[in-house]
């Protein structure tokens, strides 16, 4: 596609004033101002830019610009004209239409309960009211098995609505974000949906602000997230608390909690005071809040950014001293559940529907440990695949995605065994004892912070 007549270029430059506030704002490059003001020229220009190799996706430059210019377009714009050759490899992993992608590779490794869950929830027959699950809401679908959510619309969800096009969005590719809208349209309108409750707050702000502003969906029903409707159903009473928790929490707010001015980031806090939790806030919080690593994956596709970045907030965590996150996306909270067990760190954490279960007396299916050893499972056959098969380390072009697909193709009978063998492994006491836990947690701090210290020295940064 040519550059000058692409379609999907949203950054306003007729508004952007070259002040320097998005770039002086981000939270990776922590600019002085001068340096900020030559970042966001040379990023218009094609020129050098850090912002390209450092981007977690994080909106906050979107957030701070005062003219609305959308800095962050013009890195995935940016992003876009690199990767007009293909992929790196990695990209496999999030991109949803590859058949080993990580939502589609779990399958190999977990429960068959949660199985039967995923299966349910491929109803796509008429219906008015839906909760979605969103794609991360599968990697985790225990918690909507809490008693608290049982009068929850209809849940729905298949990993052949690629997530509503979130995590696609974040690569820059926005011919597949057109794509998997139009899926979307068609699928909704075919069950006349009027409202959806999105267990997935991040796909709610995709289907309620991204693909209708940017890219002109026409969907004709409400989207609540689901923390909304938790809330309400706290203010009206119909879930009764039992109990007050006396814990002191952070809370962790994902990157596109950011837009409608952080109403979503309010409801969550409300809903924690309600548990009689204190809140104690991280250094970067709210509209300043950093990436839990999964940006960080989508941008730039290295397990070790991934790793440096999520590394990075969970020692804001550690740092505030809370007895506990709460962490309301399901994306967020995998991604920083696979960090804190790299880290060895031991401060628990909660999705809000897990709080909630907590005080109304119930106890909440608590598998985040366990789950993030079985992503390990699945990134480890990647890394495997890559030391071992010279094809799996081209780069690639994302499948197309045709309007018919039902479901993905099947994984491959080899990974299926590998990942299953991996995950045998992680959850044995071969590495569940305290001594190899000791040495996975003291070799993650040392490759992330060798890594960091070579990526600072590459690209000229303090921050
Ligand atoms: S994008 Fe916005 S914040 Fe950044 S330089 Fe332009 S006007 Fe300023
Ligand atoms: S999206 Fe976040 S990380 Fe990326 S340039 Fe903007 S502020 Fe920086």
């Amino acid at each position: 596609m040519d550059v000058k007549t692409d379609r999907f270029r949203f950054f306003r430059d007729d508004l952007c004033d070259r002040c320097g506030d998005c770039f002086a704002a981000c939270p990776y490059l922590e600019l002085p101002r001068e340096e900020a003001r030559r970042e966001i020229e040379g990023l218009i220009e094609r020129g050098a830019s850090r912002a390209l190799d450092v981007c977690n996706t994080c909106h906050t430059c979107d957030v701070v610009c005062p003219n609305e210019a959308d800095p962050y377009e013009l890195v995935l714009e940016r992003w876009r004209e690199r990767r007009r050759e293909g992929l790196p490899t990695t990209a496999r992993l999030v991109t949803p239409s590859q058949p080993c992608n990580i939502w589609s590779s779990l399958k190999a490794v977990m429960p068959l309960e949660e199985l039967a869950l995923l299966r349910a929830w491929e109803d796509f027959g008429p219906c008015e009211e839906i909760c979605l699950t969103g794609f991360y809401t599968n990697v985790v679908p225990y918690i909507l098995q809490a008693e608290v959510l049982e009068s929850l619309p209809k849940i729905v969800g298949s990993e052949a609505l690629f997530g509503c096009a979130g995590d696609i969005y974040k690569t820059g590719r926005f011919d597949m974000v057109e794509q998997i809208m139009q899926r979307l349209e068609h699928v909704f309108a075919q069950m006349g949906v009027e409202r959806v409750v999105c267990s997935m707050s991040a796909e709610g702000m995709v289907l309620s602000e991204i693909l209708p502003r940017r890219f002109g969906a026409c969907f004709d029903f409400e989207v609540v997230s689901l923390d909304e409707w938790l809330l309400q159903k706290l203010q009206s009473e119909e879930i009764e608390l039992k109990k007050e928790l006396d814990l002191k929490v952070t809370v962790h707010d994902n990157c596109l909690s950011k837009m409608q001015g952080g109403r979503l980031q309010e409801v969550n806090r409300e809903i924690v005071r309600r548990t009689g939790c204190s809140i104690v806030e991280m250094e970067h919080h709210g509209e300043r809040s950093m990436c839990c690593g999964f940006g960080a994956a989508a941008a730039k596709f290295r397990v070790m950014d991934i790793m440096s970045s999520g590394y990075r907030r969970l020692k804001e965590i550690e740092a505030t001293g809370a007895d506990a996150a709460v962490i309301y996306c399901p994306a967020c909270l995998f991604i920083l559940s696979v960090i804190k067990e790299m880290a060895g760190c031991t401060i628990p954490f909660y999705h809000p529907v897990e709080l909630v279960e907590l005080v109304a007396g119930g106890v909440p299916a608590h598998r985040h440990e366990e789950r993030a050893w079985d992503i390990m499972a699945v990134i480890s056959n990647h890394l495997l695949k890559y030391a071992l098969f010279p094809s799996h380390r081209k780069s690639f072009q994302p499948a197309f995605i045709p309007p018919e697909l039902e479901r993905l193709p099947e994984l491959p009978p080899a990974d299926r065994l590998r990942m299953k063998a991996l995950a045998t492994l992680y959850h044995s006491p071969v590495v569940q004892n305290r001594v190899m836990r000791t040495i996975v947690s003291a070799g993650f701090k040392a490759a992330v912070a060798g890594y960091d210290l070579m990526r600072k020295r590459q690209l000229g940064l303090s921050a």
